[in-house]
């Protein structure tokens, strides 16, 4: 059994604290105060002003895609892009067991049933081989789509997840679900800022989802959004959480049942704020990355680092443990010296909403789940003069 105390010591050297350490905080050290008090001074604190329309155009700037829309939070977000991404009540979608709880409700809340797919080891994000193994043996292209030889339901979408800020293998998921005309939705919640080949995580799907939780890369207090090349798309996007009421002056008219999805101005303040430093926070957690993969790599642990051709945000930092004894010693121990470690998610077909959903053998899965922890990431703070 691994004696752990050289890990405490090297993130309380990190973080110079001997005092409790949590997993991620925000740093406000931009204009977060300035734009807050803004939206008060106007009174504009609420579902209309200027910061939402901001957030929208910077975010889909930083993204480079077409268009974006701010939401309530990331999980409404997914709701709606499965909805408009064609998901109706029955029918099915294909994602990681191996996720945070929010991708398979966006699912469920859209009354329809997940299907789940093996994650890659590598990427620990939903595996185009996987997919492509499944539907090869369940699925059947018809005309208006793929069907699911076992169940008889259609396929409507694929959301996968890029965990931890890891992008999952775009270019090979890409070509399966053409092959199999499914769109492709990404749970890009946690990866803000990641690149593929170049290109910003979340611009690759039909829809793209970010989510500013107090705990991701930059945080809206909560908040969302949604990214997505189809212009068609964004403005249904807008529309449908926005109550789908119908724009005019002083006449109330909705044309079908919309959300009450909107981000409010006071977090999009906050959101915009953040996002001005997302660049500094990038580095800032590049840098912390490697110190880490220099640090663990003398202790012969297992540390993710980006794949090939990818950049990885950073978010939450990663390491492979041996096996579950040694992961679940690990937990333990730091966790007692007042180091806040998690493992990774419980995996979906283990909560009681989700035990009946068809899925195939998820051994990636069962591997990572049983490895994989999370331990201190937030950016360090400096002192005013090296800031
Ligand atoms: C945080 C997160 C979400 C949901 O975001 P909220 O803004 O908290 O609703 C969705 N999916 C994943 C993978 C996440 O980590």
């Amino acid at each position: 059994m691994t004696n752990f105390n050289f890990f405490t010591k090297h993130i309380k050297n990190i973080y110079k604290s001997e005092d409790f350490i949590p997993l991620h905080v925000p740093r406000f050290a931009g204009n977060e105060k300035k734009y807050l008090l803004e939206c008060i001074d106007t009174t504009f604190v609420s579902s209309v002003g200027k910061f939402v329309n901001d957030f929208e155009i910077q975010i889909a700037k930083k993204t480079k895609a077409k268009k974006a829309v701010a939401i309530v939070n990331g999980t409404a977000g997914l709701q709606v892009a499965l909805r408009l991404s064609g998901v109706n009540p029955g029918d099915e979608v294909l994602t990681q067991a191996l996720t945070f709880v929010a991708t398979a409700n966006a699912i469920l809340y859209n009354n329809a049933s997940p299907v789940f797919i093996d994650v890659d080891i590598d990427t620990m994000g939903l595996s185009p081989k996987a997919v492509s193994e499944f539907l090869y043996e369940f699925g059947e292209l018809r005309d208006d789509g793929c069907y699911n030889k076992k169940t008889g339901r259609k396929i409507a979408a694929c959301i996968a997840m890029h965990t931890f800020g890891f992008p999952v293998h775009l270019d090979e998921l890409i070509k399966v679900c053409k092959d199999w005309n499914i769109p492709i939705v990404e749970d890009a919640a946690e990866s803000l800022g990641s690149e593929y080949k170049g290109k910003a995580t979340g611009s690759f799907g039909e829809f793209g989802v970010f989510s500013f939780n107090g705990n991701k890369i930059i945080t809206a207090g909560g908040g969302g959004a949604i990214v997505t090349n189809n212009i068609d798309l964004a403005e249904k996007a807008k529309h449908l959480t926005t109550t789908a009421k119908k724009p005019h002056s002083y006449e109330y008219y909705h044309d079908e049942l919309g959300y009450n999805y909107r981000m409010p101005n006071i977090n999009a303040a906050l959101a915009c704020a953040q996002l001005e430093q997302l660049d500094s926070f990038l580095i800032k957690k590049r840098e912390l990355a490697h110190l880490h993969a220099d640090f663990f790599k003398t202790k012969g642990l297992i540390f993710r680092t980006e794949l090939p051709e990818t950049k990885s945000n950073y978010w939450l930092m990663c390491l492979e443990l041996e096996n579950k004894n040694e992961r679940d010693n690990f937990l333990k121990y730091t966790n007692d010296k007042g180091i806040m470690t998690r493992p990774i998610w419980q995996l979906m077909f283990r909560l009681p909403m989700y035990k009946d959903f068809q899925m195939d053998n998820q051994t990636n899965a069962i591997f990572l789940e049983e490895r994989i922890v999370n331990f201190p990431s937030s950016i360090r703070k400096r002192n005013k003069k090296q800031n």
